[in-house]
């Protein structure tokens, strides 16, 4: 098959096998560049494995730490006349790499909120592993449905007051400005039911309860908070309240789960499939990146995550704010980053945008995510859609 982007608003309905394992494995080679960390995870359940910041954790503790993992995901393979999610495309690529070293990796496909794959997962990590030392929980989801059938649908919108600010057509490399409306009550507490930490607790206790966490475990969900320019559709709307309930969860696990200890690290905005559908936040990530990159501290997923595990959890104790948060959003929030961006944000329009703002950078980014515009790839060539995950075959 020969596969091209099919892009429809933020989402690319096609993705790129080979693309994709090129990725990854740009991703092991960055980590492979970085010092090993001897004292880090040796067995580690990542719950949302398969994109962004899941699969960067995925491959940090894999190819850094030398960690055994199971990964869960929710993706699809392909078939003779469809190209599988890029996620399902990444981890066939991932288990490859590690199986090729030696290292240890199996994944579960199928929905983390339910009870069977909870059950599943126990049971393989009772079998093989015995024990996780870490587990990371990062889904990012539209919608949930609890195990008595209910389907939550979250939003992004805020709490209160309508707002309206500037965001970005990609599509027509536009400037226009967007009004987003207040979420009503049911809204919230639907979004506080995908993304809060109800389904991350549950994880947790059935894990304790079945004897598969090691003494100490440490255990880690993602969250955001940003300047207050994203405020009042991010912290302060109707994902900041889901958010707010991790990290209520977390400190709800430490205090009632016994030998586990949980962690919120605040990381930085980046573009994945998750955030390129939030409102506003695309024009923030492009100046952002155009800022970060001027100044020589820009880090997408990987280095993100593996600076986490390096500098912050496994160095003989974690690195918190006065809060009990892990801050792998430092940099972004500095100062004079932050000073920059809204300097930016202010002039923006259709007319300098493209020195403004690093828009070829945000697409390709994007493109990247599925496989697609990778330098140096001939996207005429013939490939192969149906690419097994080892594991799973
Ligand atoms: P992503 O879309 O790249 O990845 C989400 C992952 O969740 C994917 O692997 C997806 O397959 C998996 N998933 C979704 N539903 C699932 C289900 N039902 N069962 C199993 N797996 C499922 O998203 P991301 O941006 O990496 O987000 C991960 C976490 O990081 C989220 O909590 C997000 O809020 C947080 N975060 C993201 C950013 C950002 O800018 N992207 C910044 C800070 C924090």
């Amino acid at each position: 098959m020969i596969v091209k982007p099919k892009i429809r608003g933020f989402i690319c309905t096609t993705s790129h096998p080979d693309g994709c394992d090129a990725n990854v494995k740009a991703q092991i080679d960055y980590v492979r560049s970085r010092p090993v960390i001897a004292n880090g995870t040796k067995k580690a359940l990542i719950i949302g494995a398969s994109m962004g910041y899941g699969l960067a954790s995925r491959i940090s503790a894999a190819f850094s730490c030398g960690a055994a993992t199971v990964g869960v995901i929710f993706d699809k393979p392909g078939s003779e006349s469809r190209t599988g999610s890029a996620g399902w495309y990444n981890t066939a690529a991932f288990e490859k790499y590690a199986h090729a070293e030696g290292i240890y990796a199996k994944t579960i496909n199928g929905d983390a909120f339910s009870n069977e794959i909870k059950e599943e997962t126990i049971a393989l990590i009772k079998k093989d592993l015995g024990q996780v030392d870490l587990v990371v929980y990062s889904v990012a989801a539209p919608r949930r449905t609890t195990p008595d059938g209910t389907s939550y649908s979250s939003v992004l919108k805020t709490t209160g007051e309508s707002y309206t600010n500037k965001t970005i057509d990609m599509k027509n490399m536009k400037i226009n400005e967007v009004t987003i409306e207040p979420a009503t009550d049911e809204e919230i507490f639907n979004t506080v039911k995908v993304m809060g930490g109800e389904d991350w607790y549950e994880w947790i206790s059935c894990m304790k309860e079945a004897g598969v966490l090691a003494d100490n475990a440490l255990t880690v969900a993602y969250s955001y908070i940003g300047p207050k320019l994203t405020h009042p559709m991010y912290f302060d709307g109707s994902i900041g309240r889901a958010k707010a309930h991790l990290a209520e969860t977390a400190k709800k696990i430490s205090s009632e789960i016994d030998g586990v200890n949980a962690y919120i690290s605040v990381n930085k905005a980046l573009i994945t499939q998750s955030s390129s559908a939030i409102p506003i936040v695309p024009l923030y990530i492009s100046i952002l990146y155009k800022v970060m990159k001027e100044k020589g501290v820009h880090e997408g997923c990987i280095e993100q995550m593996q600076r986490l595990f390096e500098d912050k959890i496994y160095v003989g104790g974690i690195k918190t704010d006065e809060s009990g948060m892990i801050r792998m959003d430092d940099l972004e929030m500095q100062p004079d980053i932050q000073k920059s961006v809204s300097d930016i944000w202010e002039k923006i329009s259709d007319e300098n945008l493209m020195e403004c703002a690093d828009i070829a950078g945000y697409q390709k980014e994007f493109e990247e995510i599925f496989g697609f515009g990778i330098d140096g790839f001939d996207y005429d060539a013939e490939t192969d859609p149906e690419i097994a995950i080892e594991s799973l075959k």
